[in-house]
């Protein structure tokens, strides 16, 4: 356990309207979870975590009984959901061993290259998220966050997309073999849960939603809205692909299209919410105009959904987010807000701008919300919204017509063309 820890200047209430976060509500920590480091110039910034962690703590929001250590992972179960070849493989690669057939992997790319103590690190991120889910099982917390967590693109044999294993993967698995859940995995990261939809594509016990935008523009090039689920898991993934520059209204207007009925058709124990934040306007890796309003406003959503479909039980990640200074944390805090039912202040703590204010390579942002009007206007705003609504009124034709029974055996793509079902 490493709790306890609290910021100077970080008492509760000394900025504005806010209150403590209740102690059912755990953030799991470790301040180790910031090993996972691909490379000193990578994308992935894994400070993501201790930026996030101090601006709770700024705004009074993250109190120290809040806190859980990581629990402990064992590779047995590390091998639930990665192949023993490749668990061997990242070891060795870890190690500096095996170069040539880690790269067989997906490893020792410019997405994931090999780093010192690899595997030791992404096994804590992992521990975290299944050390949120256990917390929540068990009852011992109404719901937990791993924001060092998120890691969606980990597939059973491979890495990629800057994920080496599968934490949400790992999670779920411990609710449904530990505790017979059935688990609905959300996905709000601007990027297509891939990892997590292809290792439960056939589970009758998992539901993967993922809007994201869509893969024709964008890494990884899956997530189409026929994209349904195999087997007995047929009408459990759900895909809702967005066009580029897709606002905070569009977004939002797809996700009450589609959310609210797919996870109640699911009828899940617990929800577990990958929150990616580069759906934002200023990520430099995709294409998503969101702004923190339009964030915050989803992630009530799903906490609210959660009140009424799972008593509660809701896990959350990190994920993607590639403005490390300026969004991810004010997503992150948007989302532990939301998680408590706090309110945040509406300036950023002055003590956490000061704190990071020599190491951020951009101006520290001065509200916590940004404020979508002051924006160069999207072009063909109309024109985007609309394709995104037929999209999701044709998707959600198609999932109910396979949640009814009736559905056709092979799913197309007519929806996502736009084109009218026949
Ligand atoms: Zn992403």
């Amino acid at each position: 356990m490493t709790g306890g820890r609290r910021e100077a200047g970080a008492e509760p209430g000394q900025h504005g309207r806010v209150g403590q976060a209740p102690a059912d509500v755990r953030f799991v920590y470790d301040p180790a979870l910031a090993d996972y480091e691909l490379s000193p110039e990578h994308p992935f910034r894994p400070e993501r975590l201790e930026l996030t962690r101090t601006l709770l703590e700024a705004c009074g929001v993250l109190a120290e009984d809040a806190y859980a250590g990581v629990g402990h992972l064992t590779e047995r179960e590390l091998a639930r959901v990665h192949s023993t070849a490749y668990i061997d493989a990242v070891k060795r690669a870890s190690q500096g061993d095996g170069l040539e057939e880690a790269y067989a992997f997906g490893l020792g790319t410019g997405d994931n290259p090999v780093f010192a103590r690899m595997h030791e690190a992404v096994l804590r991120v992992c521990a975290a998220t299944v050390t949120a889910v256990e917390l929540v099982a068990t009852g011992r917390a109404r719901r937990a966050a791993s924001f060092a967590g998120g890691l969606h693109h980990a597939q059973r044999a491979k890495a990629s997309g800057f994920c080496v294993y599968n934490d949400l993967a790992l999670g779920i698995r411990r609710a449904v073999d530990e505790h017979d859940m059935r688990v609905a995995y959300v996905d709000l990261d601007v990027h297509h849960g891939d990892g997590v939809q292809w290792l439960f594509y056939d589970s009758p016990s998992v539901m993967t939603v993922s809007l994201h935008e869509s893969g024709r523009y964008l890494f990884p090039g899956t997530g189409h809205t026929y994209e349904t689920g195999r087997g007995a898991g047929r009408g459990h993934a759900v895909n809702m692909p967005l066009e580029p520059f897709t606002e905070d209204a569009s977004f939002l207007e797809a996700f009450d299209i589609v959310v609210p009925a797919a996870l109640r058709a699911f009828q899940p124990d617990l929800i577990v919410l990958q929150a990616g934040a580069d759906m934002h306007r200023n990520d430099p890796l995709a294409d998503l105009s969101l702004s923190l309003a339009g964030m915050g406003a989803a992630y009530r959503r799903v906490v609210g959904l959660s009140e009424t479909l799972t008593g509660g039980r809701l896990v959350a990640t990190g994920g993607g987010g590639y403005d490390p200074f300026r969004t991810a944390p004010r997503a992150w805090a948007l989302v532990w807000a939301a998680m408590t039912g706090t309110e945040l202040p509406e300036a950023v703590p002055e003590a956490w701008r000061r704190r990071w204010a020599e190491v951020s390579p951009v101006a520290l942002p001065e509200r916590m919300v940004d404020d979508p009007s002051s924006w160069e206007p999207v072009p063909r705003r109309d024109t985007i919204s609309s394709h995104n609504r037929v999209v999701a009124e044709r998707l959600m034709e198609v999932l109910e017509t396979i949640w009814n029974g009736s559905g056709p055996a092979v799913p197309d793509d007519r929806a996502e063309n736009g084109e009218g079902p026949t």
